[in-house]
């Protein structure tokens, strides 16, 4: 009986070919999710064989080296990188290797449209918005990490998928959580969505010390190893801000049922309560390769060599209501949420460009919010249309422009 019940068991185990020949394009392929990506594919091919996940394209933005390197190993038809300047380079690099090359941002969104099953859109910035445009067009599945440009160009982001066969599946870990425990069909049933923060390293500092904050303590998150814009993002909370602007976008949740609780561990990921008191939250590990092993396979599940939740060694969960005082970002981008139209596409548009002076030390930390609060002043009235992807590339435009004059008279 026993062996008859263990046998029964693997007939009934799920079949998981269907999801393992799924071709996968990677955007983004040498960031922190780009190489986690390829370490989740890379634990899949050891598990269940080395035909798994087949990738499609790679591409990158200027790290040849990494990305040749990448491609050694994993077999793209295409390696893409987005600097021009260096095709030469890397087509040397990958000299031999029946690997195709190519540069440029045309190739880049060109890469988003070759007919791979699943697109990891891990590119940095509204820099994505084209690309995964591309990919939502184009019907594929995509795993979506990025999240300035559903803030960039929500509305027209939404219009695009809406009239495509595409699934988007979030990566960013509260949105995957979300995604895992709330039914979009339920949405009526929804009292609230809430969206967990690390509170970032400077968590429990005074304004004072802040106002000091290097570069390097600003990246130094205590809980994730991430690329340098988001880790600064995660420390003026600006990343929450924007993470309320994604929920009301993917999820079509009005802002008054989006919230945010500071969660220091980041073991709880969401929280989603229900009409009748129930509230449902993802629990895991803080490694990206969970959500990105989850977005590869959904709707079913594979192995992931990310870190396992240890509830005893993380022994406390606590949680705190966010400070908007010294947290000025996550106030900011609360009342763009709030202003809809263009606010969160100048908005995103500011914070890249004055997380890049900080992160340059052409401005200091709190200085952030100084710009993106200027830049969302002096752009009233941008004469465009928040529907149309020409009118948020123009607004885009004209708010880097004014948040490089904010910083240069910072600067001064
Ligand atoms: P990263 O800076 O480590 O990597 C960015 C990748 O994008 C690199 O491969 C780079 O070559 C490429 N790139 C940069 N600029 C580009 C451009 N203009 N055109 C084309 N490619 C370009 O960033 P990351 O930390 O991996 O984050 C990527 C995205 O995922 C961001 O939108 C971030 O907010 C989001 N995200 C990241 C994490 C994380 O843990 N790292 C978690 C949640 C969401
Ligand atoms: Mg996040």
């Amino acid at each position: 009986m026993m062996a008859l019940a263990a046998h029964r068991r693997h007939e009934e185990m799920p079949d998981l070919s269907p999801v393992l020949a799924r071709r996968v394009t990677i955007l983004g392929s040498t960031g922190s999710i780009g190489v986690s990506t390829l370490d989740v594919i890379g634990h899949a091919r050891q598990l269940y064989g080395a035909d798994a996940l087949p990738v499609e394209a790679l591409t990158a933005q200027s790290n040849v080296e990494a990305l040749a390197a990448q491609a050694r190993t994993f077999k793209p038809k295409i390696a893409v990188i987005g600097d021009e300047a260096l095709y030469g380079e890397l087509k040397s690099a990958l000299a031999g290797t029946g690997i195709e090359a190519a540069a440029g941002r045309g190739a880049v969104i060109a890469a988003a449209a070759r007919p791979s099953e699943v697109v990891m859109v891990a590119i940095m910035g509204a820099a994505a918005l084209e690309p995964a445009l591309a990919a939502v067009a184009r019907g594929a599945t995509v795993a979506l990490a990025n999240k300035e440009c559903v803030v960039a160009a929500g509305a027209v982001f939404r219009r695009v998928l809406e009239a495509s066969k595409a699934a988007v599946i979030p990566v960013d870990s509260e949105h995957n959580a979300i995604f895992q425990v709330f039914r979009a069909a339920d949405v009526d049933e929804v009292e609230r969505v809430t969206l967990t923060a690390s509170g970032g390293p400077f968590r429990d500092w005074t304004l004072e010390r802040m106002a000091a904050a290097t570069p390097e303590q600003a990246v130094a998150h205590p809980n994730w190893s991430m690329g340098a814009k988001i880790s600064v993002d995660s420390a003026t909370l600006m990343n929450k801000g924007l993470e309320l602007i994604e929920a009301h976008f993917l999820f079509a949740l009005p802002a008054e049922k989006l919230a945010v609780v500071v969660h220091p561990q980041s073991i709880v990921h969401c929280l989603v309560s229900y009409a009748d008191g129930s509230t449902l939250a993802h629990l895991s590990a803080p490694d990206m390769r969970t959500p990105i092993a989850h977005a590869l396979a959904w709707p079913r599940r594979i192995s992931s060599p990310s870190r396992k939740l240890d509830l005893p060694a993380v022994a406390q969960l606590t949680f705190q209501a966010p400070d908007h005082t010294r947290f000025r970002c996550l106030a900011v981008a609360l009342d763009c949420l709030n202003r809809g139209g263009l606010a969160p596409t100048i908005l995103n548009a500011a914070n890249e460009i004055a997380v890049g002076a900080f992160l340059a030390r052409q401005i200091g930390f709190l200085d952030i919010p100084r710009v993106v609060e200027a830049t969302l002043d002096e752009s009233h009235g941008a004469n465009v249309d928040a529907d149309t992807l020409d009118g948020v590339l123009a607004a885009d435009r004209l708010a880097r422009e004014l948040a490089g004059k904010v910083c240069r008279r910072l600067m001064s």
